[in-house]
């Protein structure tokens, strides 16, 4: 299948999925993970409908912005971020989707500071407290919003997570409504600088799943653009 008939075919399960759970369709964002995907497949993608990329390396990134590749959508960076790349990445993209951890935070509001501008983030949690993942702990997040004043260019739009990778069809259901109550929660709470408009979880295998538990914004790789060839990758 091409990417356009499977960006179309994610766009009907898409639709089942919201009305399945009373939801409207519009609510949910596709974000496409193109990781590994050169500039044609992006356009290709963007030309079939996807409004939003991904991308989680910085190299990567930094080419395909050269290559003008994701022309007419929005482009986020969804991977884990050293503090010394966030010059390559503040400014260049209206989301990263995984700030991790405080230490990275502050330095993306530094370099936020530098630049002028105002960076949306979102925090990824790390809801399957899996050592092998980074991100907050939920428990800790309460708190750590309650000081977003001292980052006046950062704006919190919300939360990412990726659960560990499921074997059985609602193997991540209950992390997947912990993220939704986390988020819930939040709102109620009304901190400075934070407005929880988006939940961003569910990828190729389980994306009807996060949606069935309020995904916002679901990131798919894999179902769009085919498996990824890692023999190709030489670092990171
Ligand atoms: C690669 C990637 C995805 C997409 O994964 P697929 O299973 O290929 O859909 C989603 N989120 C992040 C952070 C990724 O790196």
């Amino acid at each position: 299948m091409s990417i356009t008939e499977n960006v179309e075919r994610i766009r009907e399960q898409i639709t089942e999925a919201a009305l399945a759970a009373g939801r409207d369709p519009k609510e949910i964002t596709l974000c496409a993970a193109t990781k590994m995907n050169g500039a044609d497949a992006v356009r290709e993608a963007i030309r079939a409908g996807v409004t939003c990329c991904g991308e989680n390396r910085v190299q990567e990134l930094t080419a395909k912005l050269a290559e003008n590749a994701y022309e007419g959508a929005q482009v986020h960076f969804i991977g884990h971020l050293q503090t010394n790349k966030v010059r390559q990445v503040v400014g260049k993209v209206s989301l990263i989707q995984s700030v991790d951890s405080s230490h990275l935070l502050k330095a993306i509001s530094q370099e936020a500071v530098r630049q002028g501008i105002c960076q949306d983030v979102l925090l990824e949690i790390n809801i399957g407290n899996e050592e092998s993942k980074s991100g907050f702990q939920a428990e800790e997040i309460p708190e750590f919003l309650a000081h977003m004043e001292d980052f006046p260019n950062i704006r919190v739009r919300g939360l990412m997570a990726i659960p560990p990778i499921c074997q059985n069809p609602g193997d991540n259901d209950n992390f997947f409504q912990e993220m939704c109550n986390l988020s819930v929660d939040i709102t109620r709470k009304k901190y400075d600088n934070v407005h929880m408009e988006i939940l961003s979880m569910g990828m190729s295998g389980d994306f009807t799943a996060a949606i069935a538990h309020g995904s916002t914004m679901i990131r798919i790789g894999t179902a769009i653009f085919g498996a990824r060839d890692y023999s190709q990758v030489h670092n990171t």
